[in-house]
């Protein structure tokens, strides 16, 4: 058994799809020209027939200008110079995937060397079709997670964005990840997606093998390889336990957010794209409390997302709310985000470095194309806008600023904007949470990001499980950070929201209740749970509670606090 951390829950039993980049090592061998000659040219025929395989599946995502990527693999693929070259070489007595390497190489040094930046960039595509084949020739096989077609569960190192975009729901039973904790963003997608996974499991890439079958039970946060006959059956059991208990939850569905003594709160869901507004409407969210919009942007291959793409994904969110609010957040780029289509600067401490607010305040142009889009969408429905990792004042007021002068130019242009849009921030980094008095004159209202505001205040990257006992949201030193945003908050009349993890999270819901925390928002799926556990407690109560666990000075202190106020 591997124990990793349960970052979306449920219970998955299957077949291993591994992926894995395969490695290429040639040796030396002795070789025949014939044998070798079909050899490559089978191999180049099934390159030529997988990227057609690919650009057909990705037509359906894709439009006519990103395919054009593929037509140029294909050509490169076909250009007679290239084989004929790798033809000759084998005819001279080298073995196929040495005359394919030898070639390859030869050709991407020579386009690298290029001075003109078009050619230098073909390197790139040389090299793409050029490991396609030597894999070929080599009858190793490229994972591609579009083409999977039966049920699987997905071991890899880790998942990137596009890595999770890319997964077909009805085929990926979950995924287990050899790195990650949870809050990192192959665990949030999955709980959007609503897919069990399991990450920071150690291990596992070693342990099992493509078409090993397996258990993944990511509730407890454990994967069990070569499981008997029996484990099977207890976990299939357990598997419709969860299932049963989950379908129950839905009789919440319509129902208020109330504690016992009267006092409601809202829940709202996390969104990374428009897809992800049926799940949270299905699970009955009460809004979108944070819809990061950075997914819009990483998912688009070549350049910047347009004022109209974005502004269309904006309406689809906002329409299909229906009326209730939708927070949105300014572009949040860079730390562990990047973009195909934007160098950052070489930082120590990228997550300390030149990200979100920070580059959106340089980048004058990115960031008011967004605004632009968002303004244009805000008719659509209540619009929230806000800004990420604001560490002070200045940075707030300028961003704001922003907004308002855009929204004018839009007006004078004749466009329609929302007279009810509210502009907000996150409180991720420590100094905005001390002074949120202050930024509470001039911010609408806060959602507490908690991912972040535990990563800064421990000074722990969250993307290490080396110190992810560090991510401790309910140590006394982060209720106190909380509490200054609440309060600095309410004194001046705002609401304050949490997006961070910890909203969703059953073990903190009574202290935040407490904290008198306004909305909760999360992942789709952790909605419901939490709206029967408010339904259950009296916010009278969890006051004293939430007083009690301010003067502790243990993380463990505060659980165990919480674990007999909940007996
Ligand atoms: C956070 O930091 O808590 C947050 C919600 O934002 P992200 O996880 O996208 O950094
Ligand atoms: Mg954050």
């Amino acid at each position: 058994m591997l124990k990793g951390i349960a970052a979306s829950s449920g219970i998955a039993i299957g077949k291993v799809y591994k992926l894995e980049q395969p490695v290429i090592d040639i040796k030396d061998r002795e070789c025949n020209v014939d044998a070798e000659l079909k050899c490559f040219q089978d191999a180049l025929a099934k390159t030529i027939s997988d990227i057609e395989k690919v650009k057909e599946r990705a037509s359906k995502n894709l439009s006519e200008e990103e395919l054009a990527i593929f037509d140029a693999h294909l050509m490169m693929a076909q250009d007679p110079e290239y084989g004929t070259q790798i033809e000759d070489m084998i005819k001279d007595g080298t073995c196929a995937d040495k005359a394919t390497k030898t070639v390859s190489d030869m050709m991407i040094s020579m386009f690298e060397s290029m001075e003109d930046a078009y050619f230098k960039e073909r390197a790139a595509d040389i090299k793409d079709v050029s490991y396609r084949l030597v894999c070929n020739v080599l009858g190793l096989t490229i994972p591609d997670l579009t083409a999977i077609e039966e049920e699987v569960i997905i071991v890899a190192e880790d998942l990137t964005p596009s890595d999770t975009a890319q997964l077909n729901k009805a085929y990926t039973l979950g995924f287990a990840t050899e790195i990650g904790g949870r809050t990192s963003h192959s665990a949030i997608m999955a709980r959007s997606l609503e897919i069990p996974a399991v990450v920071g499991c150690k291990g596992v890439m070693s342990t099992v093998k493509a078409g090993d079958t397996i258990i993944m039970d990511a509730i407890e946060g454990q994967v069990i390889t070569n499981p008997t006959a029996d484990q099977i059956k207890e976990y299939e059991a357990k598997k419709e336990a969860f299932l049963k208990e989950k379908e129950a939850l839905k009789i919440l569905v319509n129902e208020k957010s109330v504690t016992v003594d009267g006092h409601e709160v809202e829940l709202a869901g996390n969104i990374g794209t428009p897809k992800d507004v049926d799940g949270v409407l299905a699970n009955g969210g009460e809004g979108v409390g944070l819809y990061r919009t950075e997914f819009l942007y990483m998912d688009s291959t070549d350049d910047f997302p347009s004022e109209d793409d974005q502004f269309e994904a904006y309406k689809a969110v906002l329409e299909g709310m229906n009326g209730k609010k939708v927070v949105v957040r300014t572009l949040d780029i860079g730390g562990d985000k990047k973009l195909n289509y934007f160098e950052f600067p070489a930082e120590m401490n990228p997550f300390l470095g030149y990200r979100a607010i920070r580059l959106c305040l340089d980048r004058k142009d990115i960031f008011r194309t967004q605004l632009r889009a968002l303004l244009r969408a805000s008719v659509y429905g209540k619009l929230c806008i806000m800004f990420p990792m604001i560490a002070t004042v200045n940075e707030f007021k300028e961003a704001k600023a922003m907004v308002l002068e855009e929204k004018e130019k839009l007006i004078k242009e004749g466009v329609k904007v929302s007279d009810t849009i509210e502009i907000g921030m996150m409180v991720e980094i420590p100094a905005a949470a001390v002074l949120a008095d202050e930024f509470a004159k001039y911010a609408d209202f806060f959602s507490i990001g908690t991912n972040d505001l535990v990563q800064y205040s421990m000074a722990a990257d969250r993307m290490s499980e080396k110190v992810s006992y560090l991510y401790q949201p309910l140590n006394p030193s982060l209720l106190r950070l909380i509490k200054m945003t609440i309060d600095g908050a309410h004194g001046k009349g705002k609401w304050v929201g949490m997006c961070g993890e910890m909203a969703g999270d059953a073990l903190a819901a009574p202290v935040l209740l407490g904290l008198g925390l306004d909305e909760f928002s999360m992942s789709a799926t952790s909605i419901l749970n939490t709206r029967k556990m408010i339904r259950s407690l009296s916010k009278a109560e969890m006051t004293e509670l939430a007083d009690k666990a301010l003067k502790l000075d243990r993380m463990e202190d505060v659980v165990d606090l919480v674990k007999s106020a909940l007996k």
